[in-house]
């Protein structure tokens, strides 16, 4: 059986999670990096690892999640060090994941930063106007806007996913208009329709 796994990225607060919510409900299997991501902070090994490579960050010998990221969103090149450590063990897992399924879509929030796009058959790239996307973040995530738009600074410019080869969800009105444009997309890429859900 030939499978296709395709990548949902964007920016934070640009609505990946939602069209991942949208493909689910279609009956796809989707799965998730950040899922991953929390699920590896439960493992000690992990921990332990990131303790090791950020003693800044812990207390009591204990890497300690929020002082981390407050750590190395402040610079960008303690963020290259820690991204360098976790996405390749993320992205193993993730692909772990895909495997068996005829389709399957999987979001990854860094997937340009990490070089991983030639990893899957095709990406989906979710653009959303930065005004709307700071109030809904910051709200989300219980951070501050200055701190949503920090994040914003790391990542890859939306503006540059036409030169990445991608499909575009622009996601710039309702959640009924991103619902038709995921089934347009659907199309476009030829996907069968997830199994026992018919055409
Ligand atoms: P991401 O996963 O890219 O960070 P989310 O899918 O979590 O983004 O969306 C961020 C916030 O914006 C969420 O609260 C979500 O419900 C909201 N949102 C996303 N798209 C829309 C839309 N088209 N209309 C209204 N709210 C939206």
């Amino acid at each position: 059986m030939q499978s296709k796994r395709y990548a949902v990225t964007g920016g934070i607060g640009s609505g990946k999670s939602t069209v991942c919510a949208i493909l689910a409900k279609k009956g796809y299997p989707v799965f998730s990096c950040d899922e991953i991501s929390r699920e590896l902070w439960q493992d000690g090994a992990y921990r332990r690892a990131l303790a090791r490579l950020f003693p800044a960050c812990t207390k009591g010998g204990e890497v300690e999640k929020k002082a981390l990221a407050a750590y190395v969103f402040a610079d960008p090149r303690r963020l290259a060090r820690l991204n360098a450590y976790t996405h390749p063990i993320i992205m193993e897992e993730l692909l772990r994941r895909m495997e068996g399924h005829a389709v399957s879509f999987a979001e990854v929030p860094l997937l340009f930063e990490a070089g991983f796009e030639t990893r899957f058959d095709g990406v989906i790239a979710v653009r959303r106007e930065e005004a709307l996307r700071l109030d809904a973040a910051a709200a989300r995530d219980g951070a501050s806007r200055e701190e949503i738009r920090l994040r914003m600074r790391s990542q890859f410019d939306p503006t540059r996913y036409e030169e990445k080869n991608c499909l575009i969800a622009e996601n710039n009105g309702t959640r009924e208009e991103l619902e038709r444009c995921v089934d347009r997309l659907l199309a476009t890429l030829g996907v069968p329709a997830p199994c026992g859900r018919g055409a």
